[in-house]
């Protein structure tokens, strides 16, 4: 797509240099469109003068009247306290910073107009550093409409910002091409755009801004669902790779050499994907299943009509120490069918590394697992037919591209799984490009999880209650959290935490894993865990996801109320894989609000993920739950889910239409709302 903005757009406004131009860009605005779309955060009411016998304590307020007084008081911090009369009262007015060639200005019996927020201090009324202006002569007019304040940045002003946004709105709707796209009926006659606009950043006094902001916000979330339709529609148009639609034996004789059968909603996921593999067209389907309800299994099952049929299958993980365990499962449930898997990872020498990327370009390796080097660009396929990306439901557009490149002449299919249930709102806006199934219910026979939120003073306690459990032959991890989870401190963190508990239980084998320690340490104290010859590995969060060692059947989180619910009931999905009764404690900080606290009790009541994803959607927004928080990728300009899911299902009905309607509409919606990030998608 083309960028259509120009370089200097914003410099042609009057008063924006380049420094202007950068402190506006660090906001997001890069064009007048941009301006337009940057909402007031709030308003205030400039447009009637109030009377010192009227005022009200706690909004700020504009007044009329005379100084009266002044003088100015000497100390470690002098101050100048100055008296405001007008007919029908007297205020004190007190400030910290000033000259004497300014207070010269506000002599006595000067008009003034002052703007503050009041305050009674011992029983007089007083403003601190109120905005100050001196008349003469008649009255200046007053406002017509409330003043909007703006999410602002430093070295851009509030009243800068302001005349920008007024003097991008004086251009007037013609310049910017945002004429109405959306006819009446279908906005159910909302108010049209530009009207949103102005009502939104001139505001008449006494008018609700919500009906606006939804005008805009149901145009917004309309552009974004176009978006992924449109993303998904050019992606499924192209050839994949035609499946049989006889299951293969070797999927039948998989299933029989299982020690258990494979659940309802496994069979039901499975006839989905099926059906997808069987349409000529690529698959793009995201597969819900909470922890441990069996979606790697599901994965193999789906490769196998693939392999059956001569293309080969990738397996996709976030951690080096995830695909490692899914090579093995891999290796054995395939070996039995003789499927050759293969692992690749990013820490290889170069030897193996050389050897196993010609089995994956000549086609000899069937099944080839790894983390996202998988699709770096020295990697070439023999006939790659489907792509499966585990715990991986931010795998983006850009990534979606490499993947066509991947599969030469045909497009792969692709099914992303996730154990982050994801709540409606999110699906029907961040996932509307993928079909989605879910495995609604665990295998039979698991035993939930105990958790118990418990205080950091009952650590000793904790202790012997783990050494009981060792005593009993379980295992357990130690989690640690910290702030600011860089890499570096929260190793540090948890050397120490190891160091601590190998003192505590000095006749116990102690592990430590994290983030920074080499790939074949990690794996080497991994496989350690696994095989029962540590009874304790202390962990950063890196163990998350897919982690799968069902003897463990105990996880401590320390200050669990610096996660999401959402994470943390991933990590608490780490035990009660096996037979033994398990328990998740959560040492809380000593600290923590009566929020957190209640936040991190719904854990204690349910084992539900969608209710728990439901909850950080609400309470911490949609960033944390599906943890792209930092990136942004997730924010709207005007939109907000958590007001404005109401309107979801209009929007869905309504985007169906447009992208059935004439040309032109869903594209102009998308320019108009993504314009530029769009462009950087395509780079
Ligand atoms: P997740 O969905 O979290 O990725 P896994 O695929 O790791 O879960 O499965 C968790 C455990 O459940 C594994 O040990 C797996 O072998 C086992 N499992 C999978 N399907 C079933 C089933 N139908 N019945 C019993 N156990 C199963
Ligand atoms: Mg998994």
């Amino acid at each position: 797509m083309q960028n259509t903005r120009q370089p200097s757009e914003l410099q042609s406004l009057t008063g924006v240099g380049p420094k202007v131009e950068q402190a506006l860009n660090r906001l997001g605005l890069y064009s007048f469109r941009d301006l337009l779309f940057h909402l007031p955060a709030r308003y205030e009411d400039r447009t009637t003068l109030v009377e010192i016998a009227a005022l009200q304590p706690g909004i700020p307020q504009l007044l009329q009247g005379e100084i009266t007084a002044q003088s100015v008081i000497p100390g470690r911090r002098m101050q100048a306290v100055l008296t405001f009369e007008d007919l029908t009262g007297a205020a004190r007015i007190r400030l910290f910073h000033f000259s004497r060639a300014y207070l010269a200005t506000l002599k006595s019996a000067v008009s003034v107009r002052i703007f503050g927020e009041p305050r009674i201090n011992q029983g007089v009324t007083e403003f601190i550093h109120p905005e100050i202006s001196v008349f003469k002569g008649d009255p200046p007019p007053l406002d017509d409409t409330l003043t909007p304040i703006y999410p602002t940045t430093d070295g851009l002003s509030q009243p800068k910002l302001r005349d920008l946004i007024r003097q991008a709105l004086a251009k007037g709707a013609d310049f910017y091409a945002l004429d109405e796209l959306l006819d009446a009926v279908h906005t159910k006659h909302r108010p049209v755009l530009w009207d949103a606009l102005l009502a939104l950043h001139q505001p008449t006094k006494g008018l609700p801004a919500s009906p606006y902001v939804e005008r805009l916000a149901f145009e917004e979330l309309l552009a974004h669902r176009l978006l992924l339709l449109t993303r998904r529609d050019d992606y499924i148009r192209y050839q994949a790779p035609y499946l049989q639609s006889e299951a293969p034996e070797a999927r039948k004789q998989l299933i029989t050499e299982l020690p258990f059968e494979l659940t309802e909603a496994q069979q039901r996921v499975l006839k989905e994907i099926d059906q997808d593999l069987q349409s000529g067209h690529p698959m793009l389907r995201l597969l819900q299943g909470d922890v441990g309800s069996g979606k790697t299994l599901v994965a193999a099952l789906a490769a196998l009509p693939v392999i059956d049929a001569g293309f080969q299958v990738a397996l996709m993980a976030p951690t080096e120490l995830l695909s490692e365990q899914h090579a093995a499962q891999f290796t054995t449930w395939f070996s039995l069918l003789g499927i050759s898997v293969g692992w690749l990872t990013g820490s290889m020498k170069a030897q193996p590394r050389r050897t196993i990327l010609e089995h994956i370009a000549n086609g000899s390796c069937q099944m080839v697992i790894g983390t996202h080097a998988l699709f770096q660009t020295d990697i070439v396929f023999h006939r790659l037919g489907l792509a499966i990306i585990d715990e991986q439901h931010r795998f983006g557009v850009a990534q979606r591209l490499l993947l066509r490149e991947k599969g030469k002449d045909l497009t792969p299919h692709q099914l992303i799984m996730t154990a982050t249930p994801i709540p409606r709102t999110l699906a029907m806006t961040h996932f509307a490009d993928l079909d989605v199934s879910v495995i609604d219910a665990l295998p039979p026979g698991r035993t939930p999880v105990d958790t118990r939120l418990l205080s950091q003073t009952r650590a000793a306690e904790i202790t012997n209650r783990l050494d009981a459990q060792f005593n009993e032959g379980g295992q357990a991890y130690w989690v640690c959290t910290l702030i600011e989870e860089t890499d570096q401190s929260i190793a540090e963190a948890a050397e120490t935490r190891a160091e601590k508990l190998k003192q505590q239980l000095p006749h116990r084998r102690v592990g430590l894993v994290h983030g920074r320690m080499k790939a074949d340490d990690k794996s080497q104290v991994m496989a350690a865990f696994s095989h029962g010859d540590l009874d304790l590995l202390v962990a950063t969060t890196v163990i998350e996801v897919g982690v799968n060692v069902p003897n463990a059947n105990i996880m401590v989180i320390e200050n669990p109320e610096r996660l999401g619910l959402a994470q943390l009931h991933q990590l608490r999905g780490r035990v009660g894989r096996g037979a033994r009764v398990s328990f998740c404690l959560l040492l809380a900080g000593d600290s923590i609000s009566q929020q957190s606290r209640d936040r991190l009790n719904l854990l204690k009541e349910t084992n539900d993920g969608f209710i728990l994803a439901e909850a950080d959607l609400q309470l911490r927004g949609p960033g944390d739950v599906i943890g792209t928080r930092q990136t942004g990728e997730l924010s709207f300009r005007v939109a907000d889910l958590t007001q404005h899911a109401g309107l979801l299902d209009e929007i869905a009905s309504l985007a169906e239409t447009i992208r059935n309607g004439p040309q032109g509409i869903r594209e102009q919606l998308i320019e108009r709302w993504i314009g530029h990030e769009e462009h950087f998608a395509h780079v």
